[in-house]
């Protein structure tokens, strides 16, 4: 079988080497910033199946993945709905998923009408095209009203009730064709001028509860969309909840772990999920485990280099400000001795950010 993946970056190359033990699978990634529409008709034409590293795929590729929508997996309506806020919010309420309250927005009235109807304070972010923090304004008091629309407005935007959030956690699942789902155990992410710095597993005291409400969330989410191969969904816990904040239809960078962290990983289970198979176990094969970004710059992998159960991946980039650049995996027999592993790799986190 023939498997094309729309992308070439760390996710596409991570999905690409997880299942090179199956020679029947040929795999092939297309740059899609090299676009062409003769290439992606051939490259489209050549493939049995196609998926995707991110869903911030560009209108005009997406509308040339209508013709073939048969073999596109995960399939184009969970790839609609989750490159807009608007629609993945819908999408969950609909799977009877906890979110915080929203409004859309259209205008400079919208922003005050939302601010009656959600209170403040209020998260305004653009519907599309926002990662990582972007394209986002919190609104405080009612004078902010006009610069966050100055800001980030003139194109459609969501407000969301602010949730007061304890700490972000991700649950991140797979379904097969058949509708098996398996899920991976859960992280604490720890984000910095938002973007992820470290996953670790487990979270610092998550409850049992909250633990099986995240996995009944990523199931519904999946069932409901008839969804196939690997998918996240992001979650602020509060005092007595989880809170679904975003979802990619997609590996996802805290779960880069399970490649050494697990019994199966987020890449392998997603391909086989893709080409038809039976899943494998997502079991972590250790008590603790934790998966730090390195960004910016690789010098401080030296650190790691050395470690014992450590794991360094480098995605072969060229160094920049806030560029992912790879990522450190290191395994340990309990969450001490795992906080004690990063507390000797802290360099590759920002002062203050690591706190054990
Ligand atoms: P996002 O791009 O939706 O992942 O948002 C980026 C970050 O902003 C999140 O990781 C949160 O820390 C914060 N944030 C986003 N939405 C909300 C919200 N409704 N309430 C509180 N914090 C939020």
């Amino acid at each position: 079988m023939k498997i094309g993946i729309l992308g070439n970056g760390q996710l596409g190359q991570m999905l690409q080497t997880s299942i090179v033990d199956q020679p029947e699978l040929e795999i092939s990634l297309y740059d899609t910033r090299n676009y062409c529409e003769q290439s992606l008709q051939q490259f489209l034409a050549d493939n049995d199946r196609i998926s995707y590293e991110t869903e911030n795929i560009p209108a005009h590729i997406v509308a040339q993945l209508e013709p073939v929508e048969a073999k596109v997996f995960p399939g184009l309506n969970a790839l609609k709905v989750f490159q807009n806020r608007l629609l993945e919010k819908n999408a969950l309420r609909n799977a009877g998923i906890d979110t915080a309250d929203f409004h859309a927005v259209n205008s400079l009235e919208d922003v005050h009408e939302a601010i009656q109807t959600l209170g403040l304070p209020i998260v305004m972010k653009t519907t599309t095209e926002g990662y990582d923090g972007k394209g986002q304004f919190v609104l405080k008091t009612a004078a902010d009203a006009e610069p966050a629309w100055q800001t980030i407005g003139g194109r459609e935007l969501i407000a969301e009730a602010f949730v007061p959030l304890q700490r972000e956690v991700s649950v991140i699942g797979c379904r097969s064709e058949s509708g098996e789902i398996k899920v991976w155990p859960m992280t604490e992410n720890i984000h910095h001028e938002g973007i992820l710095r470290y996953s670790l597993y487990p979270a610092h005291g998550f409850s049992a509860e909250k633990q099986s409400i995240a996995e009944r969330y990523i199931a519904q989410l999946a069932n409901s969309l008839d969804y196939v191969g690997t998918i996240t969904l992001e979650l602020f816990e509060t005092e007595d909840n989880l809170i679904a904040n975003e979802v990619a239809p997609r590996v996802h960078n805290s779960g880069h772990w399970s490649i050494e962290g697990a019994e199966t990983s987020q890449f392998r289970n997603h391909m086989l999920a893709i080409s038809g198979q039976v899943l494998g176990n997502t079991a972590s094969k250790f008590p603790a485990v934790a998966m730090i970004n390195v960004i910016g710059t690789e010098e401080e992998t030296a650190d790691a280099a050395g470690m014992p159960e450590t794991y360094v991946h480098s995605y072969g980039k060229e160094a920049r400000p806030a560029r992912k650049l790879g990522h450190v995996t290191l395994t340990a027999d309990s969450s001490e001795q795992r906080d004690d592993k990063i507390t000797q790799l802290k360099r590759l986190i920002p002062a203050g950010v690591w706190k054990p």
